[in-house]
Protein backbone atom coordinates (compact mmCIF):
# COMPACT_ATOMS: atom_id res chain seq x y z
CA UNK A 1 0.00 0.00 0.00
CA UNK A 2 1.48 3.35 -0.84
CA UNK A 3 1.11 6.17 1.47
CA UNK A 4 -0.03 9.67 1.02
CA UNK A 5 3.05 11.61 1.17
CA UNK A 6 1.98 15.02 0.50
CA UNK A 7 2.43 18.08 2.83
CA UNK A 8 -0.88 18.80 4.43
CA UNK A 9 -0.66 22.53 5.16
CA UNK A 10 -0.73 24.47 8.30
CA UNK A 11 -0.72 21.18 10.70
CA UNK A 12 1.57 21.17 13.80
CA UNK A 13 2.29 17.76 15.46
CA UNK A 14 3.56 18.68 18.69
CA UNK A 15 6.81 16.30 19.73
CA UNK A 16 4.43 14.64 22.93
CA UNK A 17 0.58 14.90 23.35
CA UNK A 18 -1.09 12.97 25.78
CA UNK A 19 -4.78 11.21 25.86
CA UNK A 20 -7.44 9.42 28.57
CA UNK A 21 -7.20 6.32 27.08
CA UNK A 22 -9.64 4.91 29.30
CA UNK A 23 -11.23 5.27 32.85
CA UNK A 24 -9.09 7.71 33.90
CA UNK A 25 -12.00 10.30 35.12
CA UNK A 26 -13.89 8.31 36.17
CA UNK A 27 -11.54 6.53 38.53
CA UNK A 28 -10.35 10.16 39.43
CA UNK A 29 -13.83 10.79 40.21
CA UNK A 30 -13.52 7.88 42.55
CA UNK A 31 -10.60 8.76 44.31
CA UNK A 32 -11.88 11.66 45.57
CA UNK A 33 -15.14 10.86 46.49
CA UNK A 34 -14.24 7.67 48.25
CA UNK A 35 -10.36 8.11 49.14
CA UNK A 36 -8.09 8.48 50.79
CA UNK A 37 -5.95 10.68 49.43
CA UNK A 38 -2.68 10.16 50.45
CA UNK A 39 -0.52 7.07 49.50
CA UNK A 40 -0.96 2.84 49.82
CA UNK A 41 -4.95 2.97 49.07
CA UNK A 42 -6.86 0.89 46.77
CA UNK A 43 -5.84 2.26 43.41
CA UNK A 44 -1.91 2.09 44.35
CA UNK A 45 -2.97 -1.53 45.19
CA UNK A 46 -4.68 -2.40 41.76
CA UNK A 47 -1.47 -0.41 39.74
CA UNK A 48 1.01 -2.05 41.52
CA UNK A 49 0.00 -5.67 41.10
CA UNK A 50 -0.69 -5.37 36.87
CA UNK A 51 2.61 -3.47 36.81
CA UNK A 52 4.34 -6.81 38.96
CA UNK A 53 2.82 -8.66 35.95
CA UNK A 54 3.78 -6.56 33.35
CA UNK A 55 7.37 -6.76 34.53
CA UNK A 56 7.10 -10.16 35.57
CA UNK A 57 8.71 -9.28 39.10
CA UNK A 58 7.73 -10.53 42.58
CA UNK A 59 7.07 -7.08 44.35
CA UNK A 60 7.31 -2.99 43.50
CA UNK A 61 6.67 0.10 45.23
CA UNK A 62 4.83 3.47 43.52
CA UNK A 63 6.60 6.23 44.01
CA UNK A 64 6.15 9.92 43.65
CA UNK A 65 8.59 9.89 40.56
CA UNK A 66 11.78 7.73 38.75
CA UNK A 67 14.09 10.09 40.46
CA UNK A 68 12.83 9.44 43.84
CA UNK A 69 12.53 5.40 42.84
CA UNK A 70 16.46 5.98 42.38
CA UNK A 71 17.05 7.70 45.26
CA UNK A 72 15.97 4.93 47.04
CA UNK A 73 18.07 2.52 45.42
CA UNK A 74 20.84 4.76 46.57
CA UNK A 75 20.04 4.92 50.40
CA UNK A 76 19.03 0.65 50.12
CA UNK A 77 22.34 -0.26 48.41
CA UNK A 78 24.24 2.19 51.49
CA UNK A 79 26.38 3.68 49.09
CA UNK A 80 28.48 7.10 50.31
CA UNK A 81 31.76 8.64 50.27
CA UNK A 82 34.16 6.32 48.34
CA UNK A 83 31.84 4.38 47.07
CA UNK A 84 31.39 4.48 43.29
CA UNK A 85 28.51 3.39 40.98
CA UNK A 86 28.54 3.14 37.18
CA UNK A 87 26.60 4.78 35.03
CA UNK A 88 26.09 5.21 31.67
CA UNK A 89 26.78 8.87 29.96
CA UNK A 90 24.28 8.81 27.67
CA UNK A 91 21.36 8.82 29.88
CA UNK A 92 19.30 11.35 32.01
CA UNK A 93 20.86 12.59 35.07
CA UNK A 94 18.85 11.00 37.72
CA UNK A 95 20.57 8.07 37.73
CA UNK A 96 23.97 10.15 38.65
CA UNK A 97 22.44 12.75 41.23
CA UNK A 98 20.68 9.85 42.99
CA UNK A 99 24.26 8.61 43.85
CA UNK A 100 25.78 11.88 43.93
CA UNK A 101 23.41 13.08 46.75
CA UNK A 102 24.31 10.10 49.06
CA UNK A 103 28.47 11.24 48.37
CA UNK A 104 28.77 8.43 46.38
CA UNK A 105 30.95 8.87 42.73
CA UNK A 106 29.04 8.11 39.89
CA UNK A 107 31.95 6.16 37.33
CA UNK A 108 30.49 7.84 33.76
CA UNK A 109 30.74 4.76 30.96
CA UNK A 110 30.38 5.41 27.08
CA UNK A 111 27.67 3.76 25.22
CA UNK A 112 27.39 1.63 22.12
CA UNK A 113 27.18 3.12 18.75
CA UNK A 114 24.18 0.86 17.73
CA UNK A 115 21.78 0.64 20.32
CA UNK A 116 23.14 3.52 22.31
CA UNK A 117 23.06 1.60 25.78
CA UNK A 118 25.75 1.71 27.86
CA UNK A 119 28.87 -0.24 26.32
CA UNK A 120 28.99 -3.51 28.36
CA UNK A 121 32.89 -4.34 26.78
CA UNK A 122 33.82 -0.53 28.62
CA UNK A 123 32.26 -1.58 31.96
CA UNK A 124 34.86 -4.15 33.65
CA UNK A 125 38.15 -1.60 33.05
CA UNK A 126 35.68 0.54 34.90
CA UNK A 127 35.60 -1.75 38.09
CA UNK A 128 37.48 -0.52 40.86
CA UNK A 129 37.87 -1.82 44.37
CA UNK A 130 35.31 0.85 45.72
CA UNK A 131 32.44 -0.15 42.76
CA UNK A 132 29.00 -1.20 44.39
CA UNK A 133 27.09 -1.33 41.83
CA UNK A 134 26.19 -1.00 37.82
CA UNK A 135 22.79 0.76 37.10
CA UNK A 136 22.11 0.56 33.17
CA UNK A 137 19.27 1.71 31.52
CA UNK A 138 17.57 0.76 28.20
CA UNK A 139 17.65 3.41 25.46
CA UNK A 140 14.11 3.76 23.85
CA UNK A 141 13.25 0.37 25.16
CA UNK A 142 15.67 -1.61 23.22
CA UNK A 143 17.55 -3.58 25.70
CA UNK A 144 21.30 -3.91 27.18
CA UNK A 145 23.24 -6.91 26.86
CA UNK A 146 22.24 -7.82 30.22
CA UNK A 147 23.66 -11.51 29.64
CA UNK A 148 27.32 -9.89 29.85
CA UNK A 149 26.72 -7.48 32.67
CA UNK A 150 25.03 -9.79 35.16
CA UNK A 151 28.02 -11.88 34.20
CA UNK A 152 30.16 -8.74 34.95
CA UNK A 153 28.12 -7.80 38.60
CA UNK A 154 28.75 -12.05 39.11
CA UNK A 155 32.17 -11.63 38.47
CA UNK A 156 33.01 -8.41 41.03
CA UNK A 157 30.20 -8.95 43.55
CA UNK A 158 28.19 -6.01 42.12
CA UNK A 159 24.34 -4.94 42.52
CA UNK A 160 22.50 -4.55 39.08
CA UNK A 161 20.30 -1.49 39.29
CA UNK A 162 17.92 -1.39 36.22
CA UNK A 163 16.52 2.25 35.17
CA UNK A 164 13.66 0.73 33.03
CA UNK A 165 11.92 4.21 32.41
CA UNK A 166 11.73 3.16 28.51
CA UNK A 167 11.84 -0.27 28.80
CA UNK A 168 8.07 -1.32 30.38
CA UNK A 169 6.62 -3.84 28.16
CA UNK A 170 10.23 -4.32 26.45
CA UNK A 171 11.94 -8.37 26.35
CA UNK A 172 15.66 -9.58 26.10
CA UNK A 173 15.58 -13.38 25.85
CA UNK A 174 11.31 -12.80 25.92
CA UNK A 175 11.70 -11.66 29.20
CA UNK A 176 10.70 -8.81 30.28
CA UNK A 177 12.91 -5.66 30.89
CA UNK A 178 12.73 -4.34 34.52
CA UNK A 179 13.12 -8.06 35.84
CA UNK A 180 16.62 -8.15 35.30
CA UNK A 181 18.33 -5.79 38.17
CA UNK A 182 18.10 -6.62 41.67
CA UNK A 183 16.47 -3.54 41.48
CA UNK A 184 14.54 -1.44 38.68
CA UNK A 185 13.00 1.79 38.43
CA UNK A 186 9.88 3.14 36.52
CA UNK A 187 9.11 6.48 35.17
CA UNK A 188 4.88 7.47 34.77
CA UNK A 189 5.82 10.87 33.74
CA UNK A 190 3.93 12.28 30.76
CA UNK A 191 6.39 11.83 28.58
CA UNK A 192 6.91 7.99 29.00
CA UNK A 193 4.41 4.74 27.64
CA UNK A 194 2.74 4.85 30.94
CA UNK A 195 1.46 8.00 32.63
CA UNK A 196 0.10 9.59 35.57
CA UNK A 197 1.66 13.11 35.31
CA UNK A 198 4.17 12.73 38.06
CA UNK A 199 4.58 9.55 39.06
CA UNK A 200 7.26 5.97 39.14
CA UNK A 201 8.04 2.95 40.56
CA UNK A 202 10.81 0.72 42.71
CA UNK A 203 11.04 -2.80 41.35
CA UNK A 204 11.82 -5.74 43.36
CA UNK A 205 13.83 -8.27 41.69
CA UNK A 206 15.24 -9.51 45.11
CA UNK A 207 12.90 -9.37 47.82
CA UNK A 208 15.43 -8.73 50.09
CA UNK A 209 15.79 -4.85 49.83
CA UNK A 210 12.00 -5.00 50.55
CA UNK A 211 11.14 -4.30 54.17
CA UNK A 212 13.88 -1.56 54.26
CA UNK A 213 12.06 0.02 51.12
CA UNK A 214 8.69 0.29 52.36
CA UNK A 215 10.69 1.79 55.71
CA UNK A 216 12.50 4.40 53.49
CA UNK A 217 9.44 5.38 51.74
CA UNK A 218 7.61 6.42 54.79
CA UNK A 219 9.74 9.10 56.28
CA UNK A 220 12.07 6.50 57.79
CA UNK A 221 9.21 4.86 59.86
CA UNK A 222 7.67 1.22 60.06
CA UNK A 223 3.89 2.89 59.34
CA UNK A 224 3.42 0.24 56.47
CA UNK A 225 4.04 -2.67 58.87
CA UNK A 226 1.71 -0.75 61.67
CA UNK A 227 -1.54 -0.55 58.73
CA UNK A 228 -1.06 -4.40 57.86
CA UNK A 229 -0.77 -4.72 62.09
CA UNK A 230 2.54 -6.23 62.02
CA UNK A 231 3.47 -3.55 64.98
CA UNK A 232 1.76 -1.69 67.93
CA UNK A 233 2.95 1.79 67.00
CA UNK A 234 5.23 2.85 64.03
CA UNK A 235 8.24 4.77 65.09
CA UNK A 236 11.05 6.27 63.16
CA UNK A 237 13.52 3.80 62.03
CA UNK A 238 15.54 4.60 59.30
CA UNK A 239 16.63 7.56 56.79
CA UNK A 240 13.95 7.86 54.84
CA UNK A 241 11.76 10.65 52.92
CA UNK A 242 8.28 11.02 51.44
CA UNK A 243 8.26 9.03 48.15
CA UNK A 244 4.22 7.43 48.14
CA UNK A 245 2.22 8.24 45.50
CA UNK A 246 -1.01 10.21 45.93
CA UNK A 247 -3.70 7.52 45.77
CA UNK A 248 -5.46 10.07 43.34
CA UNK A 249 -2.69 9.77 40.62
CA UNK A 250 -2.71 6.01 41.38
CA UNK A 251 -6.36 5.99 39.87
CA UNK A 252 -5.13 8.10 37.07
CA UNK A 253 -2.13 5.47 36.49
CA UNK A 254 -4.98 2.37 37.15
CA UNK A 255 -6.63 3.33 34.08
CA UNK A 256 -3.43 3.95 32.00
CA UNK A 257 -2.32 0.71 33.01
CA UNK A 258 -6.02 -1.19 32.40
CA UNK A 259 -5.21 0.22 28.48
CA UNK A 260 -1.86 -1.26 28.35
CA UNK A 261 -1.62 -3.23 25.52
CA UNK A 262 -4.11 -0.51 23.45
CA UNK A 263 -2.05 1.87 24.07
CA UNK A 264 1.27 0.36 22.86
CA UNK A 265 -0.74 -1.16 19.74
CA UNK A 266 -0.87 2.02 18.67
CA UNK A 267 2.97 3.31 19.92
CA UNK A 268 4.16 0.52 17.89
CA UNK A 269 2.30 1.44 14.70
CA UNK A 270 3.46 4.99 14.46
CA UNK A 271 7.11 3.93 15.37
CA UNK A 272 6.61 0.60 12.40
CA UNK A 273 5.88 3.78 10.09
CA UNK A 274 8.76 5.69 10.69
CA UNK A 275 11.05 2.67 10.30
CA UNK A 276 9.25 1.28 7.12
CA UNK A 277 8.54 4.28 5.56
CA UNK A 278 11.84 6.23 6.45
CA UNK A 279 13.78 3.68 5.24
CA UNK A 280 14.92 4.55 1.76
CA UNK A 281 15.64 8.08 2.44
CA UNK A 282 17.72 7.22 5.32
CA UNK A 283 20.06 5.39 3.39
CA UNK A 284 20.00 7.84 0.47
CA UNK A 285 20.97 10.44 3.03
CA UNK A 286 23.27 8.25 5.36
CA UNK A 287 20.67 8.58 8.06
CA UNK A 288 20.80 5.61 10.53
CA UNK A 289 17.84 4.48 12.14
CA UNK A 290 17.38 2.68 14.91
CA UNK A 291 18.97 -1.52 15.80
CA UNK A 292 16.74 -4.08 16.89
CA UNK A 293 18.15 -7.16 17.43
CA UNK A 294 15.70 -10.53 16.82
CA UNK A 295 16.78 -11.45 20.44
CA UNK A 296 14.42 -8.48 21.99
CA UNK A 297 11.47 -6.29 21.87
CA UNK A 298 11.21 -2.80 22.41
CA UNK A 299 7.52 -0.86 23.55
CA UNK A 300 7.78 2.03 20.77
CA UNK A 301 8.63 4.48 23.51
CA UNK A 302 10.82 6.79 21.01
CA UNK A 303 11.91 6.81 17.43
CA UNK A 304 15.01 8.55 16.96
CA UNK A 305 17.37 8.87 13.70
CA UNK A 306 21.50 9.30 13.57
CA UNK A 307 21.57 12.11 11.41
CA UNK A 308 25.28 12.55 9.72
CA UNK A 309 27.23 15.25 12.31
CA UNK A 310 25.54 18.25 14.22
CA UNK A 311 24.35 20.15 11.24
CA UNK A 312 22.35 18.16 9.42
CA UNK A 313 21.03 17.55 12.87
CA UNK A 314 20.23 21.31 13.60
CA UNK A 315 19.21 21.74 10.05
CA UNK A 316 16.62 18.82 10.09
CA UNK A 317 15.30 20.23 13.45
CA UNK A 318 14.63 24.01 11.86
CA UNK A 319 13.16 21.86 8.78
CA UNK A 320 10.42 20.02 10.58
CA UNK A 321 9.67 23.00 12.76
CA UNK A 322 9.27 25.28 9.46
CA UNK A 323 6.47 22.42 8.95
CA UNK A 324 5.19 22.20 12.13
CA UNK A 325 6.51 18.88 13.40
CA UNK A 326 8.22 19.62 16.75
CA UNK A 327 11.80 17.61 16.67
CA UNK A 328 14.30 17.03 19.47
CA UNK A 329 17.76 16.26 20.44
CA UNK A 330 18.35 14.20 23.52
CA UNK A 331 20.61 13.83 26.37
CA UNK A 332 23.22 15.87 26.39
CA UNK A 333 26.64 13.57 27.99
CA UNK A 334 26.94 13.51 31.66
CA UNK A 335 30.19 12.51 32.01
CA UNK A 336 31.49 16.27 30.66
CA UNK A 337 28.28 18.00 32.06
CA UNK A 338 28.70 20.67 35.01
CA UNK A 339 27.28 18.37 38.14
CA UNK A 340 28.88 15.19 35.98
CA UNK A 341 32.82 16.79 36.15
CA UNK A 342 31.54 18.20 39.72
CA UNK A 343 30.38 15.32 41.02
CA UNK A 344 31.59 12.04 39.08
CA UNK A 345 34.67 10.71 37.34
CA UNK A 346 35.13 9.70 33.68
CA UNK A 347 36.02 5.54 33.36
CA UNK A 348 39.40 4.96 30.98
CA UNK A 349 39.05 5.91 27.75
CA UNK A 350 36.53 8.71 27.92
CA UNK A 351 32.98 8.98 26.12
CA UNK A 352 33.20 9.35 22.74
CA UNK A 353 31.18 7.62 21.00
CA UNK A 354 28.48 9.53 23.53
CA UNK A 355 29.90 13.38 23.07
CA UNK A 356 29.25 11.97 18.97
CA UNK A 357 25.71 10.59 18.96
CA UNK A 358 24.70 13.34 21.69
CA UNK A 359 25.03 15.81 18.44
CA UNK A 360 23.63 13.77 16.00
CA UNK A 361 20.60 12.22 17.56
CA UNK A 362 17.42 13.71 16.36
CA UNK A 363 14.32 12.74 18.27
CA UNK A 364 10.40 12.43 16.16
CA UNK A 365 6.88 13.16 17.65
CA UNK A 366 5.91 9.69 19.43
CA UNK A 367 2.41 9.47 20.98
CA UNK A 368 -0.07 7.01 20.91
CA UNK A 369 -2.86 9.68 19.96
CA UNK A 370 -1.33 10.95 16.91
CA UNK A 371 -3.70 10.53 14.06
CA UNK A 372 -3.12 9.51 10.45
CA UNK A 373 -2.52 12.72 9.15
CA UNK A 374 -0.37 13.68 11.94
CA UNK A 375 1.57 11.04 10.96
CA UNK A 376 1.45 10.80 7.61
CA UNK A 377 2.57 14.59 7.71
CA UNK A 378 5.42 13.59 9.47
CA UNK A 379 6.71 10.99 7.85
CA UNK A 380 6.27 13.61 4.45
CA UNK A 381 7.94 16.49 6.30
CA UNK A 382 11.39 13.80 6.86
CA UNK A 383 11.25 12.76 3.51
CA UNK A 384 11.19 16.71 2.13
CA UNK A 385 14.90 17.31 3.82
CA UNK A 386 17.54 16.47 1.50
CA UNK A 387 21.29 16.96 2.50
CA UNK A 388 22.74 16.75 -0.99
CA UNK A 389 21.09 18.90 -3.74
C1 LIG B 1 12.14 10.05 32.47
C2 LIG B 1 13.39 9.40 32.93
C3 LIG B 1 13.80 9.45 34.27
C4 LIG B 1 13.12 10.31 35.29
O1 LIG B 1 11.79 10.01 35.50
P1 LIG B 1 10.90 10.89 36.48
O2 LIG B 1 9.73 9.98 36.75
O3 LIG B 1 10.53 12.13 35.74
O4 LIG B 1 11.70 11.17 37.70
C5 LIG B 1 14.91 8.74 34.64
N1 LIG B 1 15.61 8.02 33.76
C6 LIG B 1 15.26 7.97 32.47
C7 LIG B 1 16.07 7.14 31.53
C8 LIG B 1 14.16 8.66 32.00
O5 LIG B 1 13.83 8.61 30.71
Amino acid sequence: MQRRTTLAAGLTVPFNRTRPVGRETQYLVAATNDGPLSGDGPFTRRATRMLVDLVGAPAALLTTSCTHALDMTAILLDVGPGDEVIVPSFTFCSVATAYALRGATPVFVDCRPDTLNVDERLIERAVTDRTRAIVVMHYAGVSCEMREIAAIAARHGLVVVEDNAHGLGGTFGGRPLGSFGALATQSFHETKNVQCGEGGALVFNDERYLERAEIIREKGTNRSQFFRGMVDKYRWMDIGSSYLLSDLLAAFLTAQLERFDESQRDRMYVWRTYHDELADWAVQQGVTQPTVADDRTHPAHLYHLLMPDLRSRQAIIAHLAERGVQATFHYQPLHSSPAGRRFGRTAPGGCPVTENVADRLVRLPMFAAMTPNELDHVVASVQSFKLHG
